[in-house]
């Protein structure tokens, strides 16, 4: 750090003039970082609202976007691969969160002890990734039952108690572990958010808008809960990592689904890729994070 040790007073100058450079560079890269972060995270917020306005408008039928979005996912709200097979896009992503889930668990597994908070998304993802994929096992073994079910039509009116039942279970388990471990919502926030999304998503919301009504609300509590509250509390070079490696993937992943669907994702596992850009965007960041020096003291006051 110091040039020249042997004369002291000249040291403490160089020292001090090295120390105000670095804090020189450590806020460029903060304010950098926060900016990256912010505007990032603010464009994937407007992308969901463009992409639910026009999933609405079709729905509503007030335009059409089977030209462009394809007749696979106007059928369906989904990109739909092997129907009447054991590799259907549902079952796939059963099988592939599951072991994603796994995956995320061996790869977090020291985080938390070794005392890296900048890392804990990884291992906030377990969980939800897991519900996440029991609820497209769910929703596989609902449509084949319910097979006649239209687009335009809720899932559980005509649904028996008992198959209310499990989907409340089922519906809980999928949006609380997101919302209470992966944001910053308090816990009355977590309960009352999953009672009213299970609610809503079961009797009012068209099936056809299931994915698209999932999608928003978490990328929204998402999105909503770093613009406000940071990477776990700072704004560093780790919030504009995660904004770039882990959120931007899920909303190419979301435009993609329709977009290719047609001419290409249907043929390959459909709306699995989209449940792929989760666990592979979380593990791209953890790569990519711990490689870097660790959060320490200087950056405690960034947000
Ligand atoms: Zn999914």
């Amino acid at each position: 750090m110091c040039a020249v040790e042997h004369d002291g007073t000249r040291t403490a100058v160089v020292r001090g003039s090295v120390v105000k450079t670095e804090r020189s560079d450590s806020l460029r890269l903060m304010t950098a970082s926060r900016v990256i972060g912010d505007v990032t995270n603010t464009s994937l917020l407007a992308l969901s609202v463009v992409y639910v306005v026009c999933v609405v408008g079709h729905v509503a039928r007030w335009w059409s976007l089977e030209a462009t979005f394809g007749s696979n996912w106007a059928a369906d709200g989904f990109c739909l691969s092997f129907k009447d097979t054991m590799a259907h896009s549902h079952l796939l992503c059963f099988y592939t969160d599951t072991l994603a889930a796994l995956c995320l668990a061996w790869l977090s597994r020291r985080t938390v002890t070794a005392g890296r908070p900048e890392l804990k998304l990884v291992g906030d993802n377990v969980v939800g990734i897991f519900f996440h994929g029991l609820a497209h096992a769910y929703l596989w073994a609902f449509r084949e039952r319910y097979s006649t079910l239209a687009p335009e039509e809720a899932m559980l009116p005509g649904a028996l108690p008992m198959e209310a039942a499990i989907f409340c279970v089922v519906g809980f388990l999928f949006w609380f572990p997101f919302l209470h471990y992966q944001t910053p919502n308090p816990l009355w926030s977590s309960v009352l958010q999953s009672v009213l999304h299970t609610y809503l998503i079961g009797w009012v919301c068209p099936f056809i808008l299931v994915f698209t009504y999932a999608n928003t609300i978490l990328l929204f509590n998402d999105g909503c809960g770093r613009l406000l509250c940071g990477l776990e509390g700072k704004r560093d070079e780790f919030y504009a990592l995660a904004a770039l490696l882990y959120s931007t993937p899920i909303m190419v992943a979301t435009w993609a689904e329709p977009l290719l669907c047609d001419d290409f994702l249907v043929n390959w596992g459909g709306h699995m890729w989209f449940d792929l850009s989760i666990p592979t965007g979380a593990a791209v960041y953890y790569i990519v994070a711990s490689s870097l020096p660790r959060r320490d003291a200087k950056h405690a006051k960034s947000v």
